[in-house]
Order: structure tokens, then sequence, then C-alpha cells
């Protein structure tokens, strides 16, 4: 007879690229969840922005389990209807014409940076293949994504990194000005960087990288996997910057749990993605297709979205009252439901600690780095579990100051 798994098995069978919280979750409902003994968490993690719609959404439930009964996977040798109307859908939402569909984050930008090299190669010739990104900035784990990623400690210790690669500062046009040149393939940005500390762009440094990028004839690359499929408030965040990019990426919350990416781009740009330079054999799966059309459908409403803005300042009303009790916070920002709190000098480096603090009064939360507090819950979080979360929350922030 087979044993129930314990976090001890994590230790001996799996490789040891996580440190996973001791409790291990077992059944997940809305924006609660219940771990093997029972105990009931309130989730402010929401899967690292992924559970946009919580958690066992029926509409998403019922989207999986339909297709679940008709067919799930061809291969790219065939279409069908779901990614079908998953990309008419993106396409009928946003700035794009054509979509290519994935399974991750990581997987849609290194579509979006083969896309753009390719791209400026057959247009301008070989020359012309230089990348500019920025510090700090979280783009993936695979090797490209991670060299043109921000962050060396991700890139660093396997060897030489891919060329053409520089990075400027986030929120600073002439550290752009000075490194884009007529060799520019592309900028990569997150129009509000997660990973790298909850930090929204300036609405001046997306039209000034849009302008740059006009000038030296480069593609602007928005990489949307955190703040895109309503996360921010608009199905996409450069929605409300008013700056369209050339190529998007989407993936995290636009499957609601179910593993899922797109990059969405331009017929200007598509056609250098022709037969043969690209693909991926669960690329426009059924099932990952059917789930994220249901989520896109149900969060791109006035509702929904209108929802979204109403929660950010429920969240940022109690992250202020938690504030003026306990003064562990020097700023509270952030767009929609992917908020941060960053630490008081006080308490620098800190945001960690609280995590398990908060896990001991029953609330899962994220960091965004050692200082920022991140909180990325379902879209439609009940209010009653925001006021709940956010009296635990208290709880834990009250032990961090305490010192226990
Ligand atoms: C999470 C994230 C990625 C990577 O997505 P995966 O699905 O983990 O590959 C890329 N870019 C941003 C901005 C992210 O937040």
């Amino acid at each position: 007879m087979s044993q129930t798994p314990t976090r001890a098995d994590f230790d001996h069978y799996m490789v040891p690229n996580y440190a996973p919280q001791k409790a291990v979750p077992v059944r997940g409902e809305g924006s609660r969840l219940w771990d093997q003994e029972g105990r009931e968490y309130i989730d402010f993690a929401g899967g690292i922005a992924v559970n946009g719609l919580g958690h066992c959404h029926p509409v998403l439930v019922e989207a999986l389990t339909a297709q679940a009964n008709k067919l799930w996977h061809l291969s790219n040798v065939y279409t069908n209807e779901p990614a079908l109307a998953l990309a008419r859908s993106l396409v009928e939402r946003t700035f794009a014409d054509k979509v290519y569909l994935c399974s991750s984050g990581g997987e849609a930008n290194e579509a979006a940076l083969k896309l753009a090299r390719r791209w400026a190669h057959d247009q301008h010739g070989e020359h012309k293949h230089r990348i500019v990104s920025f510090s700090q900035s979280f783009h993936g784990r695979t090797f490209f994504t991670v060299s043109v990623g921000g962050q060396p400690k991700y890139s660093q210790g396997f060897g030489p990194v891919p060329g053409g690669i520089v990075h400027g500062q986030f929120n600073d046009l002439d550290s752009v000005r000075n490194l884009i040149d007529d060799d520019t393939c592309a900028v990569m940005v997150e129009p509000m960087q997660g990973e790298g500390g909850i930090i929204p762009a300036d609405p001046e440094f997306l039209q000034g990288l849009r302008d740059l990028c006009d000038a030296f004839d480069a593609l602007l690359i928005f990489d949307e996997v955190q703040t895109g499929a309503g996360r921010t408030g608009s199905l996409y965040a450069y929605q409300q910057y008013g700056v369209t990019p050339d190529i998007l990426t989407s993936a995290k919350s636009l499957g609601g749990g179910f593993p899922v990416g797109a990059m969405l781009t331009t017929d200007r740009v598509a056609p250098a993605m022709a037969i043969g330079t690209h693909g991926s054999t669960y690329g426009g799966n059924p099932l990952a297709s059917a789930v994220a059309l249901a989520a896109v459908e149900y969060i791109d409403t006035p509702e929904v979205l209108e929802g979204i803005k109403r929660r950010h300042d429920l969240f940022r009303e109690h992250l202020e009252a938690i504030n003026r009790q306990h003064g562990v916070f020097r700023e509270i920002r952030g767009m929609g439901l992917l908020i941060g709190a960053e630490m008081a000098p006080a308490y620098e480096g800190r945001a960690k600690d609280i995590l398990p603090l908060a896990l001991e009064e029953g609330l899962m939360a994220l960091i965004a780095g050692p200082n920022v507090l991140r909180m990325a819950p379902s879209l439609v979080i009940p209010e009653a579990d925001v006021a709940e979360g956010m009296a635990r929350l208290e709880r834990a922030v009250a032990r961090l100051v305490a010192g226990q």
C-alpha cells in the first residue's frame, strides 16, 4: 500500500532547488487552502500571481472537465478549437494580430526574444541583434531569459551566457539612451517589475521606450507574465499606460493554475516566425487553451476589473492601518492586486521573516526580494477574506516587531 507523501519526501526525492514551507496544502477553494493536518490558510500568494480566480473556481473547473472528456492533446501537426478560440479572444481584446501559444512565462519570453532577433535579422541583417533590458528585471529561468533578466545570480555559474544583451536602469530613460543604437533589435521590460520589488514603471518611461524603439526600429517587448490577465485592473497593464508594445507575453493568471503561456504580436512582426523557425510540443494544448479562454472571458469584464480596483484600495487601507500601528513599512505600492509593502529602514531585509510568522497565523503571502512583502491574491477574493487575512497579517507583523 502506498503511504501518504510528507514534506520529508521532498528532501528525499526532489532536486534541492527549492525550500518549500513545512505545510503541505491538499485542498483549495476560493481564497482558502487546507493542509494535510486540516489547518486552514487564507491565500494572499495566489500561487505567485497565478491563481487569478482563486482555487477551483467553478468556471475553470467546468472548462477543464468539459475539455477533459473531449480531447487532451494533438501536437502542432493539427490545430484545435480551444487554441483557435483562445487566440481569437486575445486578438480581439488587445493590440495583437497574432498569437503564439506555449506552456509558461519563460517559454513565452524565449519566443518573444527569438522572434525579435529573427525579425531584425530578416529586416536589417546579422548586426541588429542587441537586446536592452533592465537591472532587477525577471523574465524566466531558461538560459536566454535569465541572461536577459537583470538578476545576475540567476545566470552565473552555468557557463558562457548568450551575448548581445545589455542592462539599463528601470525608470531611467537616459540609461537607455546610452545603450540603444542601430544594432538594437529589442527592448524588453516589465510594465511593473514583479520579482524586482513591485515597482511600477513611470508612464513617461514606457512612452520614452516606445519613442526610442521607433527611432531605432527596435521592437518593444512588454513582459506581462505577472502583470497580465487582469492582475493590474485592466486585462493587460499596457492598456492603462496607453503605450502599445510590438510583442507582449502572458502566462501566470492567464491559465488560473493550468500551465499556459502566450506571446502576442502584430502582423508587422509575426511573419518572421515562419514555418519551422520555432515551436513547442504542448503549445496550444486543448486543455490549457480551454481553461485560459474561460479565464480571459471571465476576467475581462467590467465587473471583475472594477472589483480588482476596489480590492486594491481595500488592501491599501488595511496595510496602511497595520503600518500606523507598527511602523514597519516605508512604502505601500503596486497596481490592482499586485501589491508590495517595502520595509522601513529599521526592518531592512526583514520582509522574508514575516512569511513563516504569517503562515503560523494562517496566512500565505509572498516576498519580492528580501525587503518587499508581496501580495498577489485571487482577483475575486471575497472582502471578508481580505479582512480576515489582514487580521492574521497584523498578528504576524506584531510578532515581528516584538521580536518573536
Ligand atoms: C514568473 C515570471 C516569468 C517566468 O514565468 P514561468 O512561468 O515561471 O516561466 C517571466 N516574467 C515575469 C515578469 C514573471 O513574473
